[in-house]
């Protein structure tokens, strides 16, 4: 069965509208800022598609461009700025940034309740300790997609290729955090194959077209494809779909898999932000 990333998404996201709505009744309307530093194709490519989803949903957007030499002081003061605008509800630094600026200390600046993309120390402190905080996009997407399904998480052994901030560290605490049993593999593990195939849910984020073949997966389980790879102007994943799909009970495609809850969860991200800096503001009035 074909995990629909890209139908589950669209169906939240008619949900999410409803909760955007009520906002607007309380006369706030959502609005995320995004940080570019410098440009590239892709970047340029992944801030579109942000910014159309966004004010498809009522999502207000709005670009922050600098140029690619700005120091870390002139780009914190910017990012400060945008943390005491009440009007701005969430921030992404789009990444990647040039070599002189360092992500997490960029990431750093940004305010806790206002970092969309849970990249902050104390988001990735609330995920380590189960508590409330705002999770990154691409692991709370795929929880969120495997819940949809209502796939039992609990006591699964998950395996998870690919080990980044991003996607695999974040995605084994979340499992964890499930009650499953996670195993983190790396380009320095050692027999790959046995420990797949003992997989009841399987995840890619390597980013190597073909990676997980047929012979890897334990029958009847559970493939997540993150990978996006770029092949003569096709979007593929990791996965050799076609095989695995001949065993894995579900599966998801590239596209329209994980990349789509991707971008839901930033937007989920967005209303859940207000609700933390709403509460926040009750918690200095008491
Ligand atoms: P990344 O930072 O490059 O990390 C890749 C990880 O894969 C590393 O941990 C690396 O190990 C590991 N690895 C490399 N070769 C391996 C192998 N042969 N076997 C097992 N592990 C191996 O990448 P990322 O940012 O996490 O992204 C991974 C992929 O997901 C990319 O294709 C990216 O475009 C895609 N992605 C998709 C979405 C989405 O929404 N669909 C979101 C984010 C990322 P080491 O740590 O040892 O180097």
């Amino acid at each position: 069965m074909i995990l629909n990333g890209y139908e589950i998404a669209e169906k939240r996201r008619e949900q999410l509208k409803e909760k955007i709505e009520e906002l607007k009744n309380l006369r706030i309307i959502p609005k995320l800022a995004v940080i570019q530093v410098g440009s590239n194709d892709a970047s340029n490519i992944y801030i579109r598609n942000k910014k159309n989803t966004c004010e498809k949903v009522g999502i207000e957007f709005e670009l922050y461009s600098y140029e690619e030499t700005i120091t870390f002081e002139e780009l914190k003061e910017e990012i400060s700025k945008l943390n005491k605008d009440k009007k701005i509800h969430g921030i992404l630094v789009q990444s990647p940034l040039p070599k002189h600026l360092n992500e997490s200390e960029v990431f750093n600046v940004i305010q806790k309740e206002k970092d969309v993309d849970g990249f902050t120390t104390e988001n990735i402190g609330a995920l380590w300790n189960n508590k409330t905080g705002l999770i990154s996009c691409t692991p709370k997407g795929i929880i969120t997609l495997l819940k949809e399904y209502q796939i039992k998480i609990e006591g699964k052994h998950v395996v998870i290729l690919g080990r980044s901030n991003i996607v695999g560290k974040p995605l084994a605490l979340l499992f964890l955090n499930e009650n499953a049993s996670v195993t983190i593999l790396h380009s320095k593990s050692k027999d790959i194959k046995t420990l797949t195939a003992q997989a009841d849910i399987l995840v890619s984020a390597v980013g190597k077209p073909n990676l997980v073949t047929k012979d890897m997966v334990k029958k009847g389980a559970i493939v997540i494809d993150v990978g996006i790879n770029r092949i003569d102007g096709h979007i593929k994943g990791d996965v050799d779909f076609e095989s695995v799909s001949e065993i894995a009970s579900y599966i998801t495609p590239v596209p329209k898999g994980v990349g789509p809850m991707t971008i839901e969860s930033i937007l989920e991200n967005v209303i859940e932000a207000i609700e933390l800096q709403r509460q926040k503001k009750k918690d200095l009035l008491k």
